[in-house]
């Protein structure tokens, strides 16, 4: 702390500091007055010493804002020297400038020991402040340029690493380099031209600007090569090790033989397995372990991939391997294919395989069989052939070919249609299309036209190889039945004159037994001679009268005499004549038939006489023979039952046809089979018709119809056009409950009733957009089965075509119904199933479940 000065040095002290650099002030009292200021103050302040004995703030009005006055005045109290550095605003020059000065304010002590004056020293440190901070950041840069220094360093080891890193890519930019001068002298060839004409600069830019950009493409694709290098760099690697699974895990035979001994250096289990040697092959030659190969050619095949690259695929090759010991066949199909180095160099083969052993043996085992099947198929004598499952033919035999005197090919692309008479054709076609739809037998005749012109009867067969459900092929016979065909034709001819021939003698025989009877004593040993030779002559007539019938059924020359005749009368004529022949049988007739009928009366007689004579002939053990006679909506309807032998039911289809005898019968009974087929034609002619029930060893019951006003009626009476139909013959009810038709028929049914109420039938169930069909027959009587075949072939496929799905059939207790019905119906037909039932009750249940 400095010490307070004393006062009578004062004087001394102010003269000296006149001169002192440093510049000095005095002040007194608490108004801080200038007592003194020395030329170094002036200087500061800007004065001159008229300010001394002035107060600071008057005479340096700048301080004014300043807190010296303060300052000063606290020294003057306390006598406390305050001293420190102040920036203060000095005009200088006329110029405010801001200066720092180093102060100190020392109170001076008075007499008292108490302050009395402020003595004011001030040097200018500006310069000397500004001289320091610049020293401090001097330093500052200093230290900044060693950091720099040393980051320098870290970058140049930086860059040596970056040099490296771009000698690497310098290889690649060669070629960008090359590129580069190519682009730069085609630059510089356009400079050139540039500066020749204006009008060129605009062109050149333009394919400048084009070359860049091929350039910059460049660049981008030799960039996206370049990875996808390494991309397939690391995928090769990848792969190697998958290859190496794969053959390994591969299911069929894999090697791999190196150099051009063959040293075995890879192989998989499959192929260990296929040569049968044990797992120790790899490193020994190909040779050392299949030396049963020698002399197969497969080394050679194997050094000729080798030395040629050449690669060598064999098929279904046999090799023959020591397996088990014993050398044995096998079938492969193989490869040897040659293995390439980097430098292009072959150093090896790879072997692929595939063991086909099983395939070729079954394929020689099936051509064997194919062999002997076509061996077969042309050994026989008939014509075969096959069609594909939609009909189409696609193999003939060679007895086709022969008959046809065609190629296979020509006869396959023709189709058979191409050789059947064309009378023959529609029917032909019409079968053959349904047997394809229901997937049944084929049963057809036809003539085919042979390499001479002419026309042959055959019989064609036809039936599908049905497999899971589905036909496969269908194969076919046709069988030359012209011989057949022609001796029938001869037949007939042969009766029709050997009948005339036989009529003529007969007649004048017969005339000579009448007289002879008349001549001849009654009770004359002859008589019942002649009367047995009479009645043996009447039955040797009816054979003639027979044979004569059918020869003009034939040839349709059969004549009816139609008028108009007492039926009743006729029917109880014939009874009692047919009685007279037998004592043993009696015939009961209960008729109500008592009406006239128009028509052919000898012919219906010859009916009913016929089936008289067979209940007779035919029920020898029997005793009585029951004849009904009934009329029905508007038909007369007989019937004959004995209590004879009976039919077994196949064979009640049979009765009508011509010369038709049921077997069993034939040797103990007589007759030609013709006796039920003129009856049916006569019936038929009255536009009636016949049906039988039998029971073997029960008997039989012969029926047949024949409609009064010479037609059968069917009517009409009612219908709603669209739910139901009511009529006489048949009733249709649409069931919204269930969704299904409900068709219940009625009565004697025959052709245009069936096809009357099958359409009927189909339009409600269109109509009604139904599917299900409940086709009850419990009432149908007689015969209808003219209608089956039309059933079949027409109105069942459209019923399909209408959408329907299920077809329930009640069976009507008649025979001959139900066979019309298992005919008309096929089984199976596209999507619609098809049942049938004695009772509705189990049909309506199979319908709607
Ligand atoms: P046939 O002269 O042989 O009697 P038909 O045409 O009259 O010729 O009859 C054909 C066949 O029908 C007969 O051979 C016989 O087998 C059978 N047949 C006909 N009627 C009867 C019957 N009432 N009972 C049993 N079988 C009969």
């Amino acid at each position: 702390m400095a010490l307070p000065i004393q006062p009578q040095r004062a004087t001394a002290l102010l003269n000296a500091l006149t001169f002192a650099d440093e510049a000095t002030a005095i002040y007194s009292s608490e108004d801080i007055i200038i007592e003194y200021a020395n030329a170094a103050m002036l200087t500061f302040w800007g004065k001159d010493d008229t300010i001394i004995g002035q107060p600071l703030e008057v005479g340096v009005p700048e301080l004014k804002d300043q807190p010296f006055k303060a300052m000063l005045q606290q020294v003057l109290r306390t006598g406390k020297t305050d001293e420190g550095i102040i920036a203060t605003e000095t005009r200088i020059d006329n110029i405010l400038q801001t200066r720092h000065y180093a102060y100190k304010f020392r109170a001076v002590l008075g007499e008292d020991g108490k302050p009395e004056l402020i003595l004011h020293t001030a040097t200018d440190v500006t310069e000397r402040l500004q001289g320091e901070a610049a020293l401090r950041e001097a330093q500052e840069q200093s230290e900044a340029l060693n950091q720099e220094q040393q980051l320098n360093e870290e970058l140049a080891s930086v860059n040596e690493e970056l040099t490296a890193t771009n000698e690497e890519l310098r290889q690649t930019q060669e070629q960008l380099a090359i590129l580069n001068t190519d682009l730069e002298q085609k630059v510089q060839l356009r400079t050139y031209d540039l500066a020749q004409s204006e009008i060129t600069l605009q062109a050149v830019n333009e394919e400048l600007s084009a070359i860049n950009e091929e350039l910059t493409a460049t660049n981008e694709e030799l960039f996206a090569s370049q990875s996808q290098l390494q991309q397939l760099v690391t995928d090769l690697a990848a792969s190697e090790n998958q290859v190496r699974q794969i053959v390994a895990s591969a299911p069929f035979p894999i090697g791999v033989y190196v150099g051009r001994e063959m040293r075995i250096q890879l192989v998989n289990q499959s192929i260990i397995d296929v040569w049968g040697k044990g797992n120790d092959v790899v490193g020994k030659t190909y040779h050392e372990v299949l030396p049963e190969l020698e002399g197969s050619g497969i080394y050679e095949q194997l050094d000729n991939v080798f030395t040629t690259g050449e690669p060598f695929h064999a098929r279904n090759q046999r090799v023959d391997l020591v397996v088990d010991d014993v050398l044995q066949p096998f079938y492969f199909n193989y490869s040897f294919t040659p293995l390439y180095d980097q430098s292009g160099e072959i150093y090896g083969v790879m072997n692929t395989a595939a063991e086909v052993t099983d395939v070729v043996t079954a394929r020689m085992n099936s051509e064997e069989n194919e062999r002997r099947f076509q061996f077969l198929l042309n050994a026989l004598p008939q014509q075969l052939w096959t069609a594909s499952p939609d009909g189409i033919l696609d193999y003939v035999n060679d007895v086709v070919i022969s008959d046809f005197g065609h190629p296979a090919e020509i006869i396959i692309e023709l189709g058979w249609q191409a050789f059947v008479h064309p009378d023959d054709l529609p029917a032909a076609v019409n079968k053959w299309q349904r047997a394809i739809k229901t997937k049944k037998e084929y049963l057809n005749q036809f003539r085919l036209k042979f390499s001479d012109g002419n026309y042959y009867w055959h019989l064609a067969r036809a039936v599908p190889m049905v497999v899971d459900g589905h036909v496969t092929f269908w194969l076919g016979t046709n069988t030359n039945i012209h011989q057949q065909k022609t001796n029938e034709d001869k037949k007939d001819e042969f009766i029709s004159i050997a009948s005339h021939e036989l009529k003529t003698p007969l007649t004048t025989i017969k005339a000579f037994f009448q007289l002879s009877k008349r001549e001849a004593d009654i009770n004359s040993k002859l008589h019942p001679l002649i009367e047995k030779t009479d009645r043996q002559l009447d039955r040797l007539g009816r054979l003639i009268d027979d044979l004569l019938d059918v020869s003009k059924i034939n040839a349709g020359k059969m004549v009816y005499n139609i008028e108009d005749f007492d039926f009743g009368q006729m029917l109880a004529d014939t009874v009692e004549s047919i009685q007279q022949t037998t004592k043993k049988q009696h015939i009961e007739l209960h008729t109500t038939c008592d009406i006239m009928l128009r028509g052919d009366q000898h012919r219906l007689e010859q009916v009913l006489i016929n089936l008289l004579n067979n209940a007779i002939k035919y029920g020898p053990d029997a005793d009585k023979i029951i004849v009904h006679c009934t009329i029905e909506s508007g038909n007369i309807i007989v019937s004959v039952q004995d209590f004879g032998i009976g039919i077994a039911e196949e064979h009640l289809k049979g009765l009508f046809d011509r010369f038709y005898r049921v077997d069993n019968s034939s040797a103990r009974f007589q007759g030609l089979g013709l006796g039920l087929f003129i009856s049916n034609e006569i019936v038929k002619r009255h536009a009636g018709s016949f049906w039988i029930e039998s029971e073997p060893g029960k008997g039989s019951t012969f029926y047949f119809l024949l409609p009064l006003n010479g037609k059968q009626h069917f009517t009409d009476i009612a219908t709603d056009n669209h739910t139901y139909y009511q009529g006489s013959f048949i009733n249709i009810h649409y069931k919204a409950q269930g969704h299904y038709m409900d068709v219940e028929w009625i009565g004697y049914q025959n052709y245009e009733s069936v096809v009357k109420g099958c359409e009927i039938m189909l339009n409600l169930m269109s109509k009604n957009n139904c599917s299900l069909v409940l086709n009850d027959n419990t009432l149908v009587k007689g015969n209808w089965s003219e209608a089956a075949d039309w059933g079949a072939e027409v109105w069942f496929p459209a019923m399909a075509e209408a959408g329907l799905k299920k077809f329930a059939w009640i069976y009507s207790p008649s025979t001959f119904s139900r066979i019309a019905a298992n005919k008309s119906l096929p089984s199976e037909y596209d999507a619609v199933q098809v049942a049938f039932f004695d009772s509705k009750d189990t049909a309506l249940q199979w319908l709607t479940k």
